[in-house]
């Protein structure tokens, strides 16, 4: 394993054929360096076309929680190959479909029992928004479609998604007013800012369908933890103003925060959750929008409009919910959350010596999700490429550098990873 530069270098030739036409993503095509050609993928680690082998630090972003290739899964995905890639959802069902619709009502809190399959993280995110104004429209509330959202919230790329995440400080800042308009305002983090979100909705109580929060940990907004208090005041206003309260654990769900989803470590359940990433281990693209029975009998009648009127081609592809149903079985038969707190522990240890450095402004773990948040960083293509030299994959992004490793990763490889970032730091690269 190594950065070894003295290996092959020559760039394969579909790199070179492919990439005039290829549009990549969050790219500044002109400017920045090509992407790393990759052959295979194997445990935490990412094999490149030149040899060269890198440790990878945050798991194809955080979905390869089980780590890449798993046998488990892959023998699942290949039975199903073999039966039935794929039938439409439409007026057909399937046995891993029904299946792991039943697994995810088991383990998720509360009532949370009806499972509408997608196929990305925003889609779920679309649909969950669009159950959320539905439910009202079937109860006779047509004006209440807004949604109160936070600062620093990502929730997708996607119209509606964009719209509900943080315009001002993310990724979106160039759709900044061109969005449908939505509250985003400050997480409830002690009583003033408590107070001062009871207000807005109070204000505007009669045109909110719901709040949609990443419960924990806002991932693609900056990295930021919260603790189970805001959790649970979302959910006290959620229900003293009659809203639905969304949690997108697209990130957290799966066991990255410590529990098997973020909510349970708050107590708190909420009407709506949207899953995706790890819900498949990370092998083929699936999501899920989750609904409580409340929500689920505002749509139950016999009046054909309230139908739900949602239908992605490839909703529930049996291929992905036999990688989905192959990744509960590890939940279920390995000890997944005892290696993330054995990851938290490694990362806590691995990423002090940060503190303090230069350019450092906050270090933090939380399950197996370990940051450095720096007061800036200026430059990050010589940041990614020296850690490509230090035999790790990791992408800064904003002000963080962040590790959200496979939980199947070993602790020498971890002490890898941790280490190349104390050095880069270090070194004073960003
Ligand atoms: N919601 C959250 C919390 C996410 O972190 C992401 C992706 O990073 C999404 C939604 C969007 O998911 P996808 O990229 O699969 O559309």
């Amino acid at each position: 394993m190594s950065g070894d530069a003295s290996k092959k270098t020559s760039t394969p030739g579909w790199l070179a054929a492919g990439l005039p036409h290829v549009w990549l993503p969050y790219t500044q095509m002109k400017t920045a360096s090509p992407p790393l050609a990759v052959v295979g993928t194997d445990g935490a680690r990412i094999i490149l076309a030149d040899g060269r082998e890198l440790i990878d630090g945050i798991a194809s972003w955080w979905t390869a929680c089980h780590g890449y290739h798993n046998s488990h899964i892959r023998a699942a995905v290949e039975r199903q190959l073999a039966q039935m890639p794929h039938v439409m959802f439409g007026g057909l069902a399937h046995e891993q479909a029904l299946t792991l619709a039943k697994r995810l009502s088991a383990l998720l809190p509360g009532d949370l029992s009806r499972v509408f399959f997608s196929d990305s993280g925003s889609v779920a995110v679309e649909i969950a928004m669009k159950m959320a104004v539905q439910y009202r429209i079937n109860r006779g509330q047509r004006g209440r479609t807004k949604f109160i959202a936070f600062k620093s919230g990502y929730h997708g790329d996607t119209t509606g998604a964009m719209a509900v995440s943080d315009t001002d400080e993310g990724m979106h800042a160039l759709f900044a007013g061109l969005l449908p308009q939505h509250l985003v305002v400050d997480l409830p983090e002690g009583d003033e800012k408590a107070a001062a979100l009871e207000s807005v909705v109070e204000r505007h109580a009669n045109e909110l369908a719901g709040i949609i929060v990443e419960p924990s940990v806002q991932g693609a907004g900056g990295m930021k933890f919260h603790d189970a208090r805001v959790l649970r005041r979302l959910r006290a206003l959620a229900d003293k103003y009659d809203l639905l309260l969304i949690f997108d654990e697209i990130f957290t769900g799966f066991g990255r925060t410590g529990t098997m989803f973020a909510c349970e470590a708050a107590n708190v359940t909420p009407d709506i959750v949207t899953l995706s990433k790890a819900l498949t281990g990370g092998t083929l693209p699936l999501a899920a929008t989750v609904a409580t029975r409340k929500v689920f009998d505002a749509f139950w009648s016999d009046d054909p409009q309230k139908a739900l009127m949602h239908g992605p081609t490839y909703m529930a592809n049996p291929l992905a919910c036999a990688a989905a149903n192959a990744s509960l079985d590890l939940f279920e038969h390995k000890p997944r959350l005892q290696q993330v707190q054995e990851i938290s522990t490694a990362l806590t240890e691995g990423l002090e010596p940060c503190r303090g450095l230069p350019g450092v402004k906050n270090v933090r773990v939380k399950g197996a999700i370990g940051v450095v948040e720096m007061t800036r960083i200026d430059n990050y293509d010589g940041l990614r490429a020296r850690f490509v030299e230090e035999g790790v994959f990791i992408r800064p992004f904003g002000n963080v550098i962040y590790l959200t490793p496979a939980f199947t990763i070993r602790p020498e490889e971890l002490k890898a990873l941790t280490g190349a970032i104390v050095k880069v730091v270090k070194d004073g690269v960003a």
